[in-house]
């Protein structure tokens, strides 16, 4: 199956009420052959409008954070947990997070990214599937099922407090050192396994 099929597929979805309120499912975008696939919260209010995700200022420090590893947002893929978004900007609940993440892992099975990055705690603990700080786990590959995972602060947590900007930066860089190694995702495993890489 292809991307374009997928959102075919679930272009009309309705398996939570956000399907209700949203005013456009925002799927994806990006380099359906990426090695790096980042996966944010939710889509916010432009994001809702534009059908499109990271549009906002978030976005716009995302790109800045790849362009300094030397990459465009046309060689990677960005997603969500959510495909819609939440009244209000609120903290999704546990039934849409549960409704929806069989999206992300399809997005994930058909993309075969060398490794996912989660940004921020709300997305990390999702597919990490426990409830760690993002601060113990930021900037490590961690093996889940058959992917790699290396969470991320999000961009727009580095918005709001001006400290996380460098800690954020050096992550990336640690990430281009990850993608140059030679590190190939191991089989199935049914814990998460931190690897401690770096
Ligand atoms: S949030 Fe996900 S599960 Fe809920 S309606 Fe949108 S696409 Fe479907």
């Amino acid at each position: 199956m292809t991307l374009k099929e997928f959102h075919a597929e679930i272009k009309d979805c309705q398996k939570c009420s956000l399907g209700r309120s949203r005013t456009n499912l925002v799927f994806g975008a990006g380099n359906e052959k990426a090695d790096i696939l980042f996966v944010g919260e939710a889509p916010g209010y432009y994001e809702d409008q534009r059908g499109e995700p990271f549009v906002g200022a978030a976005g716009k420090l995302l790109t800045e954070l790849l362009t300094k590893i030397g990459l465009k947002r046309s060689d990677v893929y960005i997603a969500n947990i959510l495909k819609c978004r939440p009244p209000e900007n609120r903290d999704p609940s546990r039934e849409e997070v549960e409704a929806c993440t069989p999206h992300l892992l399809k997005q994930i099975e058909i993309i075969k990214p060398k490794v996912v990055c989660t940004l921020g705690n709300s997305a990390t603990q999702t597919i990490l599937d426990k409830r760690v700080p993002i601060t113990k786990v930021k900037a490590k590959a961690t093996q889940v099922k058959d992917f790699l995972v290396f969470p991320l602060y999000h961009p727009a947590a580095a918005l709001h407090q001006g400290w996380m900007r460098g800690p954020l930066e050096e992550d990336f860089q640690k990430l281009k050192e990850f993608l140059a190694s030679e590190v190939k995702p191991k089989p199935l495993l049914k814990e998460a396994e931190q690897l401690d890489l770096f």
